[in-house]
């Protein structure tokens, strides 16, 4: 298939689009080619999607397989795969169920709404409040979306869902000021994806635990971007010691194709009536019988064991960098979900991953000065290595 230049200078997709883009043909192991045929190692991975990289002859298989036998049914009735891999998720925590969905956005949306739902058959009305944090990201649909603190992706589109309280990430002392009764939940990134990489402290998630405990209020995990083996244990809560009573991910889970879980304990589900929550597309057959093989590979500990020795090469790589450039800053993240500061003007730092792209290297932005290193997890070391060595050639280059 091909598309003309006109085409690809003018785009029939939405302006909130970016309008240079490149067009990508295809992808082997952990590399990217673009219709032109240039090749780029890829420290970006679909934003943190595509965890086993590209061309999975395992994942193919799986899904081909499906899609001979059936593609859709609706949850009016139930498959083998997807019953099956609820299975598996719920024995990854202290989980009762699985609603699954398409998308980040929407695992969090059904987060928001169990954690409703529980609060006012637990405590009754005007218990609804939630609370996020500056700086998170969970979305772009209309709760996830309020619970999104950052005004650009705010503002246009208000009025936002009520009873949204914001506070500081990592705030410990604050918390317990502002959180009582009248909150249903908490909802939470354990490194703060697209706001610059923060990682939650082990104080902070300590006091989440306790205070949602003492007023019974749901603590949502979003773990969308973090969960499942990329920060280099299984979930990213457990490297800071959180309790999480829901669980939401999506990325990584159906090697590309768009499925979400959101993952909910006992006490939520026992008070669920039929027809209160629904889906068409999501936990569809295909989908989640790829996520069975994804699922297989990614919990293995030994692999996990792998994305944290990984992790820790990659965090030495680029500290070694910021040491030799006075314009870099902190390198921030965890496992496979890392960054680096760097602090220039913003029209130098929009420089950065056109220059990358240019040398071969794909890599991502997060927040304002943060430059987002989230490959494929089976990347390997010397991949890791050659990767940094091109991103210090752009810095070079500033
Ligand atoms: N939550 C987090 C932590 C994310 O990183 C994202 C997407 O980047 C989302 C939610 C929203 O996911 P989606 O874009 O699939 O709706």
């Amino acid at each position: 298939m091909s598309i003309s230049d006109a085409m690809i200078k003018n785009p029939p997709l939405p302006k909130n689009f970016a309008p240079e883009f490149l067009v990508i043909d295809k992808g082997e192991g952990i590399h990217l080619f673009d219709t032109a045929g240039n090749k780029y190692l890829d420290f970006g991975a679909g934003i943190a999607v595509n965890a086993l990289g590209y061309g999975r002859e395992d994942l193919i298989q799986a899904g081909y397989n499906q899609m001979k036998k059936l593609i859709h049914i609706s949850n009016l009735y139930a498959t083998a795969p997807q019953v099956e891999f609820a299975g598996k998720l719920i024995s990854s925590g202290n989980f009762s169920a699985v609603h699954f969905g398409n998308s980040g956005s929407e695992a969090n949306e059904s987060a928001i709404k169990y954690a409703r739902l529980y609060s006012l058959r637990t405590k009754g009305p005007h218990h609804h409040k939630i609370l996020c944090f500056n700086n998170a990201f969970h979305g772009r649909t209309m709760g996830a979306l309020s619970c999104t603190p950052t005004p650009k992706y705010q503002d246009p589109f208000g009025p936002l869902i009520p009873g949204i309280v914001t506070a500081d990430f990592n705030d410990t002392k604050g918390l317990s000021d502002i959180l009582d009764e009248s909150f249903a939940a908490v909802i939470v990134e354990v490194i703060q994806g697209e706001g610059g990489l923060a990682r939650m402290t082990n104080s902070f998630a300590g006091e989440l635990n306790t205070l949602c405990k003492k007023h019974n209020i749901i603590l949502i995990a979003d773990e969308i971007q973090t969960g499942i083996a990329r920060t280099g244990t299984l979930y990213a809560s457990q490297g800071v010691g959180l309790n999480p009573d829901i669980i939401t991910l999506a990325k990584p889970l159906a090697g590309g194709l768009p499925l979400s879980a959101t993952l909910i304990p006992g006490k939520i589900n026992d008070l669920l009536h039929v027809g209160e929550h629904g889906t068409t597309f999501g936990g569809g057959p295909v989908t989640t019988a790829v996520g069975l093989v994804v699922w297989k590979i990614l919990t293995d500990p030994a692999f996990i064991k792998e994305v944290e020795k990984k992790g820790e090469l990659l965090a030495k790589e680029l500290t070694a960098l910021s040491g030799r450039y006075s314009f870099l800053g902190a390198v921030k993240g965890k496992g496979l979900l890392a960054g680096i500061e760097v602090n220039v003007e913003d029209e130098t730092f929009s420089k950065i991953i056109p220059s990358a792209m240019e040398k071969g290297l794909l890599v991502l932005r997060s927040g304002k000065n943060t430059i987002r290193i989230a490959p494929p997890l089976v990347i390997t070391q010397d991949d890791l290595v050659n990767g940094c060595a091109i991103l210090e050639q752009v810095f070079k280059e500033l």
